[in-house]
């Protein structure tokens, strides 16, 4: 249902200063709407939905996520309703920002809800009233962080990504695509994760996905918290773009790049470490500078 409309994801080598190989892989051209890791992440969500024969799916998202709007076009795409609980019950009087009015144009219904309400996003009893207020409905967490998305996210590496770099870099969000990562990697590679968010409950979230420990988060460049940017962010992001015609997202993709670029001046990295950054997509939320 998946794997046929996805397109090529080329490498590309940046040339580099310093003694160090990185390399980009490019998820963010896997597809136009379901971008990069999101299309991993709801590749079997969607196929399950479909196996047991349900009409709608369901998920959480706050206004700049780019699950809903990779979740409102599959959803469109492979004939299903979608319903998305957003985050900020404020919204709902407010002009959609492009996220939001994305996931609208592809028919998603958005259901604005207070933040109190969409912190019991997790909780059973209220997944099981609204399992029962939408009785067609494939329920899919924040972020499409569940088993399905493991499934698709160790997907992600081959059997030449395993083989020909040291380090594996990726942005971490809800910890879905960085467990899989892990889960996928080889016993001699290093998974380093830089999170979009401020925090380390986190590092208790991948635990909960993986047992191996061939793996690092920081939080180090998330510039304040989730969608927070930083006019050193902006501006590093503006040249990585003309220098390298590789476009970045200050969500998620820039921080974890800036981050890379910081470690890699630091040395922390040793000479000739093969490095492989996957670039998570999500253009469709990007700032214009
Ligand atoms: C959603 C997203 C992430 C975070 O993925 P998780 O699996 O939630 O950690 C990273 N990068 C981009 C571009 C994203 O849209």
């Amino acid at each position: 249902m998946f794997d046929h409309i996805a397109f090529p994801t080329p490498y590309q080598t940046l040339a580099l200063s310093n003694s160090v190989q990185l390399t980009i892989k490019r998820l963010d051209l896997i597809h136009p709407q379901i971008s990069g890791n999101k299309f991993f992440k709801l590749k079997y969500n969607l196929l399950a939905a479909q196996q047991q024969g349900l009409s709608q799916v369901l998920t959480f998202g706050g206004a700049f996520s780019n699950h809903i709007a990779a979740t409102a076009y599959a959803a469109q795409r492979f004939g299903f309703q979608s319903i998305g609980i957003i985050r900020g019950e404020e919204l709902a009087t407010q002009d959609l920002n492009p996220t939001l009015q994305t996931a609208q144009d592809f028919g998603m219904q958005l259901h604005f809800v207070s933040r109190a309400e969409y912190r019991l996003r997790h909780d059973v009893e209220y997944l099981q009233q609204l399992q029962q207020q939408y009785s067609q409905a494939f329920i899919i967490p924040e972020g499409g962080t569940n088993e399905l998305a493991l499934q698709g996210t160790q997907e992600i590496l081959n059997e030449d990504d395993r083989k020909n770099y040291d380090v594996i870099c990726c942005a971490v969000g809800t910890g879905g695509t960085i467990a899989g990562l892990i889960e996928s990697s080889s016993n001699q590679q290093q998974i380093v994760g830089f999170s979009a968010l401020k925090g380390n409950f986190l590092q208790h979230d991948i635990q909960q996905w993986t047992t191996k420990t061939n793996w690092t988060l920081t939080d180090a460049y998330c510039c304040g918290g989730y969608a927070k940017t930083t006019d050193e962010l902006l501006q590093f992001m503006q040249q990585f773009e003309q220098q390298y015609a590789i476009p970045l997202e200050q969500v998620y993709t820039a921080k974890m790049m800036m981050g890379l670029f910081d470690l890699i001046q630091q040395n922390h990295f040793p000479a000739n470490t093969r490095i492989l950054a996957i670039h998570t997509g999500g253009l469709q939320g990007r700032l214009k500078t």
